[in-house]
């Protein structure tokens, strides 16, 4: 599963201005250092900072960098699993790009390197989100005066009526007939599930292997169905090749001797195809904890087919935050104190709490269906069986999150949206931080706390239970983030800081998390409604005391908050309510607080906000661009130390990555 940037997204791009207590800064922060870069079509690209790579030691630089290797080797499945024309397409207009020779500064070209970046940000010819085709703004008269485009291929991308979507997922279709990816080949919807339902009958029933995950199926000539897997002399052979080649180069330098396991079992799988194997790695990663570096690479995540069978091959290669690690341990290790002074009744609390120490890591690379689009958190591996039996591996990619709220500093959002000078200073110095921490708090001692009574069924609050859910993590966040015992723990500077997080929650809330919603619409995502209910809540029981404000200026709104201390005892009122409803399964009231005050959006309002915000003028959807790793070599071949380096272009990127990653044929069948 992946966290991907739009459902956290508003808090990132809310927190605007320099922070100078952020705590992702390194040792090697340079002023020159720009994290937004380029700007196309629907896209913004962004660079993420790997900051500490120098400080790891010669053996663990050399292992990232093989790992890099392995998961750069990667690229092509990706392009081709999305679509069977898309590496004809990119050689094609990659040939195109290289070699022309008028002005580049012409419109018809312009239009056409646009097409082309978008290429390379989806993987092939479909949005990388709507999945629906792109609509080329330029000629197929001027494509063809430019190259040899075949026939079928001018018409795959000019036909707006050939391979619409990549996936589609509309109800009485046939899905796999439909959809434009290339994980079946001639075969129905209704084959493939009875395909695969055969499979799953003849398996282990308690250890079921994740049947179809890593082939094509294809039916014959003669009409049998056949799965072509993708294994080293199988389907995608040349590229797992590369794969293997450079995951045997990295295992030398394993950390230990468990992830030297993990990169044999790996390599057998992608020698074998064998889906137990495949089990087996995912067991022996899931317990390999210890080593600061870690990696996957593989056939992961099945967004891409509309059965949700066929995984999308993808890499990242990270390692362990320490600085961020430490921060999300002093929360755990402090957990008891947390839910023993929480504002809830003590027969909801629990007697003994065990905080989660989730793992913030920075990612070294990222490849394939996490590249440049990609996910800001992870959490791996998908087999239920294997999760529920040896657990799962958590993480968020701190170093990603750390460069969208870089990058949306200056953007004008909180200069639009904030009340005034004292809030945008207050966010500017503690922004940052504070959000960081409330992320922890929600996630290591939010989710955890508190206890059903006695014979309530976990799933009683039905489709309000996420939203409850979320908020009473959310809750047990805003409530301590005002707490002295966060200044000494040495998690806050100060006890003004946690006003920032206030002041971006509700304005949140309250107002700008609306711009992602069409007009017209309920709010439905379950953290969107959390932020919704907690701030309107808030906003409603503290009107009588003042303790926040709707200002009305020049016709636009902003969250004015008087009373920072009552607003906190709001929280904790709320947190105390929210906990009794979860505790004692009261539907009746979790349907009534969250249709009243998470749900229903006051059309005025949210025209005003889209108005303002699209004025802006922010790229809906952002990638990024990786950094550059150079291996120097003494003249033996031995690597001596490896260089990481941020300058390299999109175009440039992606260009060499064709070139020197290219390993897959243009046609694979
Ligand atoms: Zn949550």
């Amino acid at each position: 599963m992946k966290y991907k940037i739009h459902t956290i997204m508003i808090s990132a791009f809310m927190v605007a201005g320099c922070s100078n207590i952020s705590t992702q800064q390194g040792s090697q922060q340079t002023s020159d250092f720009e994290y937004s870069n380029e700007r196309f079509a629907d896209l913004q690209m962004l660079r993420y900072r790997v900051d500490g790579f120098e400080d790891l030691t010669l053996k663990q630089k050399t292992f990232i960098y093989y790992l890099q290797e392995a998961a750069l080797y990667g690229r092509d499945i990706l392009f081709d699993q999305n679509g069977k024309y898309n590496l004809r397409i990119r050689k094609m207009l990659e040939d195109v790009y290289v070699g022309y020779q008028g002005d580049r500064e012409d419109k018809d070209f312009k239009a056409f390197e646009t097409y082309l970046k978008r290429v390379w940000f989806s993987n092939g010819i479909h949005h990388h989100y709507a999945s629906e085709k792109f609509t080329p703004e330029f000629s197929k008269e001027w494509l063809l005066a430019q190259t040899e485009c075949s026939d079928e291929i001018a018409e795959i991308i000019f036909n707006p009526n050939l391979m619409k979507k990549r996936v589609n997922l509309a109800e009485g279709d046939d899905l796999v007939q439909t959809s434009a990816n290339n994980y079946y080949d001639n075969v129905t919807q209704e084959e493939a599930e009875d395909f695969y339902k055969q499979q799953k009958e003849a398996g282990d029933p308690k250890h079921p292997t994740m049947y179809g995950m890593n082939s094509r199926l294809v039916k014959t000539a003669d009409g049998k169905l056949v799965e072509k897997k993708w294994t080293t002399d199988g389907l995608y052979g040349s590229a797992l090749t590369k794969i293997v080649e450079n995951l045997k180069l990295a295992r030398p330098y394993a950390e230990d001797e468990q992830q030297k396991k993990v990169i044999d079992l790996l390599i057998s799988y992608y020698e074998t195809g064998d889906l137990a194997t495949f089990d087996q790695y995912s067991i022996a990663w899931v317990q390999n904890t210890e080593p600061l570096i870690d990696f996957v690479n593989g056939f992961i995540e099945c967004y891409g087919d509309p059965l949700g069978l066929k995984c999308s091959w993808e890499s990242i290669v990270n390692f362990k935050d320490l600085e961020a690690t430490k921060r999300t341990e002093t929360l755990s290790s402090n957990a008891q104190w947390f839910e023993d002074n929480s504002p809830v009744a003590p027969e909801f609390k629990k007697k003994e709490v065990k905080g989660i120490s989730a793992k913030v890591i920075k990612a070294a690379i990222l490849a394939g269906d996490l590249y440049p689009a990609t996910a800001i958190g992870i959490n791996l591996p998908n087999s239920d069986w294997v999760r529920a039996e040896h657990g799962s591996k958590s993480v968020t990619i701190g170093n990603l999150t750390d460069a969208y709220s870089q990058a949306a500093k200056g953007n004008g959002m909180l200069q639009e949206f904030a009340y005034g000078p004292d809030e945008i200073a207050l966010i500017e110095a503690y922004g940052d931080a504070t959000d960081d921490l409330h992320t922890d708090l929600h996630e290591c001692l939010g989710h955890g706390s508190g206890r059903l009574l006695d014979g309530v069924d976990g799933d009683s609050l039905k489709a309000y239970g996420s939203t409850t859910e979320e908020a009473r993590a959310d809750l047990f966040a805003l409530y301590y983030l005002a707490d002295p015992k966060l200044v000494e723990l040495g998690l806050l500077p100060n006890e003004d800081a946690y006003k920032a997080n206030y002041i971006s929650q509700m304005q949140n809330g309250l107002l700008t998390q609306l711009v992602r919603i069409n007009l017209g619409s309920n709010i439905e995502e379950a953290h969107m409604r959390n932020r919704a209910l907690i701030a309107r809540w808030a906003y409603e029981h503290g009107k009588q005391d003042n303790v926040m404000e709707l200002v009305k200026r020049d016709g636009k709104t902003y969250v004015k908050i008087n009373d920072y201390q009552k607003l906190r005892n709001l929280f904790g009122e709320l947190l105390a309510e929210i906990q009794r409803i979860k505790s004692t399964g009261d539907y009746a009231q979790a349907q009534a607080i969250v249709e009243t005050y998470g749900v229903k959006i006051d059309p005025e309002l949210h025209k005003e906000i889209l108005d303002r915000y699209n004025q802006l003028d922010i790229a809906p959807y952002k990638g990024f661009i990786n950094p550059v790793y150079t291996a120097i070599r003494d003249a033996e071949g031995n690597i001596t130390d490896v260089e990481i380096s941020y300058t390299e272009s999109y175009a440039d990127q992606m260009l060499r990555y064709s070139r020197d990653y290219g390993t897959l044929p243009l046609v694979n069948e």
